[in-house]
């Protein structure tokens, strides 16, 4: 299912569908994926439809459970004090 959003409800620019990369944070882990939602060319608002939401959930909880077997390591994530 697709929403079809044609302007931002935010600030009423015009938004167009990309490719944009989100980070996933959980249970101290960070995954990083790509893609495809509409983004509002002028507040940078992105809209994501259900099944995306769901997903980005399902990584969330994934996360948090240490279920990360499915996932490629692509780096590490540090914790510094300032
Ligand atoms: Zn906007």
């Amino acid at each position: 299912m697709m929403e079809a959003i044609e302007q931002c409800p935010v600030c009423g620019g015009t938004v167009e569908r990309k490719s944009v990369t989100e980070v996933v944070c959980g249970g101290g882990n960070t995954v990083t994926l790509t893609l495809e939602t509409l983004v509002c060319q002028v507040c940078s608002e992105r809209f994501y439809n259900l099944s995306d939401v769901r997903k980005l959930e399902e990584l969330k909880l994934k996360l948090e459970r240490n279920e990360t077997e499915d996932f490629q390591v692509v780096g590490q994530v540090f914790k510094v004090v300032l």
